[in-house]
């Protein structure tokens, strides 16, 4: 896998196949039938200055200056992805840890270089008590002035953090590692959302159920807060300009938060049809984690029950990962917003391979290929609130893109990451 910096100084010319689906609303797309053409992309000052059809380029136009990639014959350029949930905290090791401590900088640099490896381009932090997220983004600011100051350091380009800072959970319930404490009486939560603000975040996430139980099918733990409690939640997040993200397993407790307005539901084991079609309507996005439960399963086939004192029943992870499948599927089918997000971090989620996995399950559960890579960037932009600078290839956006095997849009059941990767120093 090949990893192009684009620098900001010198103009370059990227020529390729590209997926048509993946451009904006360019004239020339309407006249070609297949699903990817030639172009050739002209980047400067760090943003893509025009897009052409190769055959349309005329041979009297004097030949602009600029650097020159040829993106291989066998390879189709697509955008970049978004990771829509990660705990950067978290080290993605097999097996459950009693404590978690603080990351540092060392490993952090570790999770976000083998993030841009994964193709990559932005992630949204879900929360820690320590408020790793922050933590990543200001490393990754100071790093890159420190490389514009011409200090020599050599970054190799980190992707963009989306933070949430430290969740709400109410005292008592889970989500204690998420949050800095929970909220005892109800009206702590507007100073505790003026404090999140003042501290940066770009986005609210709120601890509205349990975890998934991996003993006892369908058991996630009682919805923490009440609907009118989330919609006041809510409510106070927007006059602080900060979208809701809400993690929340439990049809009671998906729906609570649908009905709220919340910006984006995590999670969402066991919602059903019918708030399914309330997400659509209201246009709720969908961040359904497949991951860390493939993750935990493959644990338990892999080193037996033991492993985790028989709080792992294999064919209740199994029945969970089946449901869940197919109500993406579902989901997809009635026009709910989809995001990959894969909880990397998580045990046995790994920062690189963790966000192809989840696009394996995505093609497991009869999404085609296309659709998957534009849910994982379109959506993923739209969702972290990037989509002025990323999620498609179009003029004005950053150059982020990928180089992907061009047998990957037939088939993405062991999607192994992109062949190229280009991506913007800035
Ligand atoms: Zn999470």
């Amino acid at each position: 896998m090949k990893i192009t910096y684009i620098d900001q100084e010198k103009p370059m010319f990227i020529t390729g196949n590209v997926l048509k689906s993946s451009l904006g609303d360019y004239t020339f797309t309407r006249e070609i039938r297949e699903n990817t053409c030639p172009v050739e992309i002209y980047i400067e000052d760090g943003l893509i200055q025009s897009i052409d059809l190769i055959l349309k380029i005329s041979e009297n136009q004097p030949p602009k200056e600029g650097v020159r990639i040829d993106v291989p014959q066998g390879q189709i350029m697509i955008p970049a992805f978004v990771d829509c949930h990660v705990h950067l905290v978290l080290d993605g090791i097999h097996g459950f840890r009693k404590f978690i401590g603080p990351a540092s900088d060392e490993a952090l640099v570790q999770r976000l270089k083998a993030i841009v490896c994964s193709g990559v381009a932005a992630v949204r932090d879900g929360s820690d008590r320590y408020n790793t997220g922050m933590q990543a983004k200001r490393m990754c600011e100071r790093t890159l002035q420190e490389a514009k100051a011409g200090m020599d350091i050599i970054t190799g380009g980190f992707p963009e953090v989306v933070t949430t800072g430290w969740a709400l959970y109410r005292e008592g319930h889970y989500g204690s590692f998420l949050g800095q404490g929970g909220i005892r009486e109800f009206r702590e939560v507007k100073e505790r959302i003026a404090q999140l603000k003042k501290a940066g975040v770009e986005q609210l996430k709120v601890v509205q159920s349990g975890l998934v139980s991996f003993s006892a099918y369908g058991e996630t733990g009682p919805a923490q807060f009440t609907l009118r409690e989330m919609q006041e939640i809510v409510k106070i997040a927007g006059e602080f300009d900060l979208p809701v993200m809400v993690h929340a397993s439990s049809d009671e407790a998906v729906r609570i938060a649908v009905e709220a307005g919340v910006h984006t539901l995590e999670h969402g084991y066991f919602v059903s049809l019918q708030t399914l079609e309330l997400m659509a309507e209201k246009g709720v996005a969908w961040v359904p984690t497949v991951a860390p439960v493939a993750a935990a399963l493959k644990e338990v086939q892999t080193l037996g029950p033991g492993v985790f004192n028989g709080k792992v029943e294999p064919e209740v992870l199994e029945k969970t990962i089946d449901n869940h499948l197919e109500k993406i599927n579902l989901a997809q089918d009635i026009g709910v917003t989809l995001g990959v997000g894969t909880d990397a971090g998580s045990p046995g989620v790994g920062w690189k391979e963790g966000f192809w996995q989840e696009m394996q399950y995505y093609a497991r559960a009869g999404l085609s290929p296309e659709t998957i890579f534009e849910i994982a960037a379109k959506n993923g932009a739209s969702i972290l609130g990037l989509s002025r600078e990323m999620g498609t290839i179009e003029v004005g956006k950053k150059p982020y893109f990928l180089g992907i095997n061009i047998e990957s849009l037939k088939n993405i059941e062991n999607f192994l990451g992109p062949q190229s990767i280009f991506y913007c120093f800035s």
